[in-house]
C-alpha cells in the first residue's frame, strides 16, 4: 500500500500538462487544482479501501479532464426541457427570443444610453424605452416596471393602499410558488386586507357592502394556477370597475401570467389579455414580464396616469428596478408584438405553444431516426401524451403532445431520468406510469441531436 501511495503522481506534474493547461484556456488555475485535488484524493481513498492495484498518470489524467470539463462550465448553464411544461419556473420560465438575445448582448458588452438623453446630451430616463411601446399595444395611460410581478404587487398595495382597507374576493386569496400570498403581501404592504364571499361564490354585492370611508382599493387577482369549478361565481373585471366607479375606489388588477395575444386563437381556452383588462377600464393592472410574454423577470405595471404616478413616486418603486438586462430583453420582445404574427414566430414561448400536431410528432420522430442511425440499443417509442402551458397560466388546459418513451436495458426509469439529468446539456424529461418519457412539445429542433447523444451515451455506459 505504502509503495502505491508514494506512485502517487505530484500535483505539478498535472498543473504543468500541456493538455490540461490548454483545456483550462484562459480560466482560473484554481478549477485545475481543484480539479486535480479531487481526483487524487478519490485515489488515495480507493488505495486505503484497497480497490487501486496500480497507478498509471494517462488514466489519472483523464479522470482530471472529466472533472476539469465539468468545474469549468458555470453552475448555471443551459438544460434542454423535455417536460412537456413550457412555462417551468424551476427551468427559467419563459426562453427569450433571438432578437431579445442579440439586444441583450450588444447592451451589456458595452457601454449604453441606459439613462442618457442622446438629443440632449444630459442625463435621460431610464424607462423611456419601454413606455412608448407599451402604451402603443395597450392604450395604457401610463407604465412603470419593475424587479417582478410580485414586487409590482407589493409597489401597487403600499403607493395606494397603505393603512386602507382593500377588498378581495376570498376565491382569489391565492398561494403562487414560493411562499407568495396574497395575505402577506397585504400585511408588508401596510394595506388591510378585507375579505369578501365566500371560497366558490362571490357576489357584487359583497364587495359592495364591505365599502367603507377607510376603503383604498377593489383588489381583483387572476387564479393563476387552480380553479374553482362546480357552484361557483365571481365578480368580473367590468362589474367591479363599475362598482369602483360609483365609489370612487380605484380598481387594480393582478393579472398574473399578462398575454398580449388572445390565447383562443391558438386553440387554448379563454384567458384576459391586457388589453382587454385595460379597455374593460381598470385603474391599474399588473402582470409578469417572463410567463405569457416571453420576455424577462419583471412585473409591469400599467394603468391611469394619476395612480401610475403615485406608484413611480414610491420610494419602494427605486429599489424594485430593473437593469439594463431586462430593459434590452423587454425592449425587444416587445417590439415583436406591434406585428402579432412576428410575435408568434419569434418568441419562442409562442412558437411552443402555436405548434402543430403534426411538427411535434415530426421532432419526436426525427429523434427516433437519430437514435436508429446511430446504432442505439435501447427501445425508443412514440406515445401521445398531454404537456401544459405552467407558469401560472391556464392550469386546467392540457395541451396534446408526442412524447419519445425510451427504455435501456438495465436502467430503471428513475436511473435514466438520473442519468440524463446528468448529461453534459442536462436533459429534464419525466416520468409518467413507469415510463421515461422526452416530451417533445417543449423540445427545440436543434436540441434533437443532443438528446440523441446523450441517450446513446447513457446507453452505452455500465
Ligand atoms: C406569477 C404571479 C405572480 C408573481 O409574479 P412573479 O413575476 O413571479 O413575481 C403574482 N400574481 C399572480 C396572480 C401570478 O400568477
Amino acid at each position: 500500500m505504502n509503495e502505491l501511495f508514494r506512485q502517487i503522481p505530484k500535483v505539478d506534474r498535472f498543473l504543468k500538462d500541456e493538455e490540461l493547461l490548454k483545456l483550462l484556456d484562459d480560466n482560473p488555475l484554481f478549477f485545475l487544482k481543484e480539479a486535480v485535488n479531487r481526483v487524487l484524493e478519490e485515489l488515495r481513498e480507493g488505495i486505503r479501501e484497497g480497490k487501486v492495484k496500480e497507478i498509471d498518470y494517462e488514466s489519472l489524467r483523464a479522470k482530471v479532464r472529466e472533472k476539469l470539463k465539468e468545474l469549468l462550465r458555470p453552475k448555471l448553464h443551459r438544460v434542454i426541457n423535455a417536460t412537456g411544461v413550457v412555462l417551468h419556473t424551476n427551468l427559467g420560465r419563459a426562453p427569450i427570443g433571438k432578437k431579445a438575445a442579440q439586444n441583450l448582448l450588444s447592451v451589456i458588452t458595452g457601454y449604453s444610453n441606459l439613462e442618457y438623453d442622446l438629443e440632449e446630451g444630459k442625463r435621460g430616463l431610464r424607462y423611456r424605452n419601454l413606455e412608448w411601446i407599451l402604451k402603443e399595444l395597450t392604450g395604457a395611460e401610463d407604465v412603470c416596471v419593475v424587479n417582478n410581478n410580485a414586487g409590482a404587487v407589493l409597489l401597487v398595495l403600499s403607493a395606494l393602499a397603505k393603512g386602507k382597507e382593500v377588498i378581495v374576493s376570498r376565491g382569489e386569496l391565492i398561494e403562487i410558488g414560493g411562499s407568495f400570498r396574497i395575505p402577506d403581501v397585504m400585511a408588508q404592504s401596510g394595506a388591510i386586507l378585507r375579505e369578501v364571499g365566500t371560497t366558490n361564490k362571490t357576489h357584487l354585492r359583497d364587495y359592495e357592502r364591505a365599502i367603507n370611508e377607510n376603503t383604498g382599493l377593489l383588489l381583483k387577482v387572476h387564479t393563476s394556477n387552480y380553479k374553482i369549478l362546480g357552484f361557483t361565481h365571481s365578480v368580473s373585471t367590468r362589474e367591479l370597475v363599475e362598482l369602483g366607479r360609483r365609489y370612487g375606489i380605484p380598481v387594480y388588477e393582478d393579472l398574473g401570467s399578462g398575454s398580449f395575444i388572445d390565447v383562443r386563437k391558438l386553440g387554448l381556452s379563454y384567458e384576459p389579455t391586457v388589453q382587454e383588462v385595460l379597455k374593460a377600464g381598470v385603474d391599474v393592472v399588473s402582470f409578469s414580464g417572463d410567463k405569457l410574454l416571453g420576455g424577462a423577470q419583471a412585473g409591469i405595471i400599467l394603468g391611469k396616469k394619476e395612480f401610475i404616478e403615485r406608484i413611480k413616486k414610491h420610494p419602494l418603486n427605486r429599489a424594485l428596478r430593473i437593469d439594463k438586462m431586462t430593459l434590452a430583453v423587454l425592449e425587444a420582445t416587445l417590439r415583436c408584438y406591434l406585428d402579432e404574427k412576428l410575435a408568434l414566430r419569434e418568441l419562442p414561448v409562442w412558437r411552443l405553444l402555436s405548434q402543430s400536431r403534426e411538427e411535434i410528432f415530426n421532432k419526436a420522430r426525427e429523434l427516433i431516426r437519430e437514435l436508429r442511425l446511430e446504432g442505439f440499443k435501447g427501445k425508443a417509442t412514440i406515445v401521445e401524451d398531454e404537456a401544459e402551458v405552467g407558469g401560472g397560466a391556464l392550469p386546467l388546459q392540457t395541451l396534446p403532445t408526442y412524447c419519445v418513451a425510451v427504455e435501456v436495458e438495465g436502467l430503471s426509469p428513475d436511473e435514466i431520468d438520473r442519468k440524463m439529468r446528468r448529461c453534459e446539456v442536462p436533459v429534464i424529461g419525466r416520468i409518467k406510469e413507469g415510463m421515461y418519457l422526452i416530451d417533445m412539445l417543449t423540445v427545440f429542433e436543434e436540441e434533437i441531436p443532443v438528446i440523441a447523444k446523450s441517450l446513446l451515451k447513457i446507453s452505452g455506459e455500465e
